[in-house]
């Protein structure tokens, strides 16, 4: 059982000593649970805080980010990001509904009002931006290339074109699938799935040689790989990742900043025991947050 740090505990009970003693999850950041917020009425605050749940969009396949663990809980820096958003609605984590969203849902859910929020490796752009909102953004990853730890032709974007029979494989919906085109000698070289964790397979398999998307989201895969992947060549986009909320929810969007802005350690600590645990990967500051609109 994953102990949770209320307001209410830390004062009934005092002492750090006392709060081990509940017996914590080590493996990530306590959460602080403010205990009965007060948001004003009619805001999207308020409903989710009077009904002590909330729906949070993610990757289930994302190592590092997101990603479901055999005992079907949900683990990355992504989550961690929505715990603290959720903690100051005071929402427990265990009160968190999870829902898979893969890169081409991620509109589609917020819109249909499946879910509350989006954190899942989202990046920010002006085409997203006409269906839904973003809060933040909370980091800038980049796109990068993945390929066999033995493939020694590929060593960056430049080098897909000049090799029209390499096959490079991203997800639907996805920011890098639309980018690397332009490197490409022709689309027949692009292989889409839904989700990351296929393209890593068939780079396992050889059906792929390359697999593109944010140097994080590799990096997991790389990590995973005993020795098997590699990261080639220099990131060649920039990938702020947002929130997504419904449109036009302003209130909700400044919140969600505020909160973030508010919570820095939890912040890092949220980082460092995640994405920060794969190796490669570099601790952030958070990033000062978009206007909402
Ligand atoms: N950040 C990129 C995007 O939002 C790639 C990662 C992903 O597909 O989630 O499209």
């Amino acid at each position: 059982m994953r102990f949770i740090k209320t307001k209410a505990a830390v004062a009934a009970i005092g002492l750090s000593l006392s709060l081990a003693a509940c017996g914590g999850d080590s493996d990530t950041p306590d959460v602080e649970v403010v205990e009965s917020p007060e948001f004003e009425e009619g805001t999207k605050m308020a409903e989710l805080s009077e009904a002590g749940t909330i729906r949070v969009g993610t990757k289930f396949d994302q190592p590092g980010f997101g990603l479901q663990n055999l005992e079907g809980d949900v683990e990355g820096f992504d989550v961690e990001v929505a715990k603290i958003i959720a903690g100051a609605l005071g929402i427990a984590p265990e009160d968190i509904e999870w829902v898979e969203s893969p890169s081409a849902v991620r509109e589609q859910v917020i819109e249909r009002d499946e879910v509350d929020m989006v954190v899942a490796t989202y990046t920010i752009n002006d085409e997203r931006k006409e269906r839904i909102t973003f809060a933040g953004p909370y980091y800038v990853a980049g796109q990068q290339l993945m390929v066999a730890a033995d493939n020694d032709t590929i060593t960056g974007p430049d080098d897909l074109e000049a090799n029209p029979d390499a096959k490079v494989c991203s997800v639907t919906g996805s920011t890098p699938s639309e980018q690397i085109k332009e490197y490409l000698a022709n689309e027949s070289q692009l292989v889409l799935f839904d989700v990351y964790d296929k393209c890593a397979d068939a780079l396992r398999t050889g059906q792929v040689d390359v697999v593109t998307t944010d140097n994080v989201i590799l990096l997991g895969f790389v990590a995973e790989s005993d020795g098997e992947f590699k990261l080639v060549g220099e990131q060649f986009t920039d990938e702020p990742y947002g929130i997504g909320i419904e449109k036009g929810d302003v209130e909700f969007c400044e919140f969600i900043n505020e909160t973030l802005a508010d919570n820095e350690d939890a912040y890092n600590d949220a980082w460092a025991s995640t994405a920060g645990e794969v190796e490669g990967t570099e601790a952030p500051e958070l990033p000062d947050a978009d206007a909402c609109a």
